[in-house]
């Protein structure tokens, strides 16, 4: 059987990692600062994260979600209490895309409504709505009937403004920070007027973190810097360090109730033991704190580097290099000549910069000083 050919792929097989490095089948060491798509949170193969999995699995390492399932509330006390969302509740999931997907179909099943506002270059997943196709109308939200979304441009309040004046809006979704869009931040006051909006209408904000929560922008969620709390938050990458786990966070104005969501494989056993191990390792890492003093440094750094680099964005490790070429070539350059993982992005100039949350000094004048060498060339 051939696997379904959907990826274009490096000529590299990594084989084994640890913290910031990967080595691939010939031994050759890399430097992660692709954090294998923004997923290694605590780095490749942490110690905590290995004891905390492996004992889990030699006890058991999935039941169904019919059963009681006590790590399943010790990760929510512990995220909780990580994150300052400890008295919104957590359901937990497999991926960013089933993440957003149950976020938008708990803001229509709250308000009954179905537009939702998102934004050009966003990024929230690749499921289309698959319950459309299940027959069963009690899981089933108004939303799913005929899914209406207008695309509004990022930290354009004018334009906010006048889709707010219709009174259908079911939900507002927005990344914390724009990943695969080439890394676009929105604006603090852009954020705080979409919580206002969203309040007076009825609508419910939905922040997209499966990105940039979890520590990677330097706060444990981007829109801290923003001071809003949204309705629901979801999350994913950093989640699990590699393990597939997600959730979303959820208001407590939101009423559960049995059977309105579910899922099979969701915070399993193992995934939470994952799941656990990450906002262990986080906290007494002091990861927040590591992601934005490094990220500033990066930041400033790359500032400097004038030749052949447009802007740079972004906060903690979370940052975009938008070159004034495209920067396929150069990201062939800096894994191939300099032994560097960095990230592509829908626009064909922006590299991503997303390295495990563990990236000391060293790391980062390692980077700047191949990536400045390779630009200028
Ligand atoms: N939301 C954001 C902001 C993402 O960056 C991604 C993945 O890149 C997703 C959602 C979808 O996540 P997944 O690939 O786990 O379904």
């Amino acid at each position: 059987m051939n696997l379904f050919d959907v990826y274009p792929l490096y000529d590299l097989e990594p084989v084994r990692a640890r913290d910031v490095y990967v080595w691939d089948k010939n031994e050759t060491r890399y430097l992660d600062c692709y954090g294998g798509h923004a997923v290694i949170s605590i780095g490749h193969c942490h110690p905590h994260y290995l004891l905390r999995v492996q004992e889990q699995l030699q006890r058991i390492g999935f039941y169904s979600n019919s059963v009681q399932i006590p790590l399943q509330q010790e990760l929510a006390d512990k995220l909780g209490k990580l994150s300052g969302y400890d008295d919104y509740q957590l359901f937990l999931c497999n991926s960013g895309a089933e993440a957003n997907e149950n976020a938008l179909k708990l803001a229509s099943f709250h308000n009954g409504r179905k537009v939702v506002v998102a934004f050009t270059h966003s990024f929230h997943g690749r499921t289309s709505a698959t319950v459309m196709a299940t027959d069963n109308p009690k899981i089933r939200a108004p939303l799913n009937d005929r899914p209406e979304v207008l695309f509004l441009p990022l930290n354009d309040e004018t334009a906010l403004l006048r889709a707010f004046e219709r009174d259908d809006i079911c939900a507002v979704i927005v990344e914390g920070i724009q990943g695969l869009g080439g890394i676009h931040v929105p604006a603090p006051a852009f954020l705080q007027k979409i919580a206002a909006l969203c309040a007076s209408s009825g609508a419910i904000f939905i922040l997209d973190e499966v990105q940039s929560g979890y520590g990677r922008s330097g706060k444990f969620f981007a829109h801290e810097y923003a001071g809003v709390r949204p309705d629901l938050i979801t999350i994913a990458k950093g989640m699990g360090n590699g393990f597939p786990v997600a959730g979303v966070l959820i208001h407590p104005k939101f009423k559960a109730s049995h059977g309105l969501l579910g899922t099979t494989f969701g915070g399993s056993h193992l995934a939470c033991a994952a799941a656990l191990a990450v906002v262990e390792v986080i906290g007494r890492e002091n990861l927040l704190a590591n992601s934005a003093r490094l990220g500033s440094y990066l930041i400033e750094e790359l500032r400097r580097i004038t030749k052949g680099v447009r802007e740079v964005r972004g906060l903690g490790l979370m940052i975009g290099l938008e070159l004034e070429f495209a920067s396929a070539n150069l990201r062939k350059q800096m894994l191939f000549e300099h032994k560097i993982f960095t990230g592509s992005s829908h626009d064909a100039n922006t590299i991503r910069l997303l390295p495990p949350l563990t990236l000391q000094r060293e790391h980062a004048d390692y980077f700047l000083e191949c990536f400045a060498k390779t630009v200028a060339q």
